[in-house]
């Protein structure tokens, strides 16, 4: 047997010196353009974001984003995300290296289990610390890139009427997107009304996903769905209560339009309830809903081995957000769905708080080069958009 002597810095090699020293919290409110409305509660004004930027000994520093969504299965404030990250996370995390990711999260979950929304920008600020650390974009770190660029979805939002919906579908047309998400689940007729408009003003040019955000029952979905099956939709999201997984499945078998797990996808073991159920043929990840960068890419590993489609969306969110998912997307070597994780920097978000910021071109994005996540900071957006929690 060969003896292989290790170098006598092995120590040193497996480790990069680079230490975390400082986590710092940048609550924001950032505004929408116009107010945001889904199934679920009121339209929203702005979006609570979360920036988590970590400063290390060598003074490079990275960034991550997270919000306080506080629909659809999540409880998350502010004030509790920042608690969170400065009373529990932080003290884990100064003097670690940001190439410890896996075991960073590791302790984080065994620490505080159920805290992805607060996990997510920690462990995407790490990959962006490493990226630019090594002089290389994200998805060099995560495989190496598959794909130069992805196209993504428009959301629809719940517009008060079928015109002014057509209006905004023909807005997205005009910008070149093929895939629109119209948001359904609160008035049945008006659900129909807009899928025959939207088939008879686009005909085969577009591509119809509908999302109900958990919004239906059982009984109720099956009704509405039977009465879209004629308009050629692509998929239907989430119809049904996070909880109902059997009810999922049991649609899935009723209807012949293929169903998404989006709301009900928070961790891998339930992405492998969905899987062991056969509850959806694709599911939807969001950088906050499922932790960021490391649990997501784990969890499309997952759902491709299982034969499930990929959907890469996200809650609204600003270029830092949208930036770690197109890295992911970049460094998929499965076929990736038109998802919507760039609905924030598509028209939904008044401003971005960036200096390059991301922008979609013909309905697609293109993968940031630079190095880490390849966005920067706009401290002026920062300060402007920055709340006290
Ligand atoms: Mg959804």
């Amino acid at each position: 047997m060969n003896d292989i002597p290790l170098p006598s810095n092995a120590d040193q090699m497996a480790n990069a010196p680079v230490k975390i020293t400082r986590v710092e919290c940048i609550p924001l409110h950032t505004p929408f353009k116009t107010p945001f409305k889904i199934s679920s509660g009121a339209a929203r004004e702005v979006v609570e974001t979360l920036i988590v930027r970590l400063h290390t000994d060598q003074g490079v520093t990275g960034i991550g984003e997270t919000q306080a969504w506080r629909r659809q299965g999540s409880a998350e404030t502010l004030p509790n995300l920042v608690r969170t990250i400065n009373d529990y996370f932080a003290p884990m995390l100064i003097g670690r290296s940001p190439f410890d990711v896996a075991a960073v999260m590791h302790d984080f979950n065994n620490a505080m289990y159920n805290t992805l929304y607060a996990q997510a920008p920690i462990g995407d600020a790490m990959y962006d610390l490493m990226g630019k650390i090594l002089g290389v974009p994200v998805h060099q770190l995560l495989g190496g890139k598959c794909r130069d660029k992805v196209r993504i979805a428009a959301v629809l939002t719940m517009q008060g009427t079928t015109g002014s919906l057509i209006d905004s579908a023909q807005g997205f047309v005009e910008q070149g997107f093929r895939h629109l998400v119209l948001k359904i689940g609160n008035d049945p007729t008006m659900d129909l009304r807009n899928v025959i408009a939207l088939r008879k003003k686009f005909d085969n040019k577009i591509l119809i996903r509908v999302d109900a955000n958990a919004g239906l029952s059982y009984d109720r979905a099956l009704s509405l769905l039977t009465k879209l099956e004629p308009y050629d939709i692509e998929t239907a999201e989430q119809p049904l209560a996070i909880w109902d997984i059997d009810g999922m499945a049991a649609l899935a078998r009723a209807v012949r339009m293929p169903l998404m797990a989006d709301e009900s996808v928070s961790t891998d073991h339930s992405l492998l309830e969905i899987i062991g159920k056969r509850a959806a043929s694709s599911f939807q990840t969001k950088i906050a809903k499922n932790g960021g960068i490391h649990y997501i890419q784990k969890l499309w590993h997952v759902a491709a081995a299982a034969g499930l489609d990929i959907n890469p969306g996200n809650h609204p969110s600003t270029s830092v957000a949208t930036a770690a998912v197109a890295h992911l997307c970049a460094a998929c070597p499965h076929p990736v769905m038109a998802g919507v994780f760039a609905v924030g920097v598509s028209g939904a978000l008044a401003t971005d708080i960036v200096e390059n910021p991301i922008i979609p071109v013909d309905g697609e994005v293109l993968i940031p080069t630079g190095p880490g996540l390849g966005v920067t900071l706009d401290e002026d957006a920062i300060a402007s958009l920055r709340i006290d929690v």
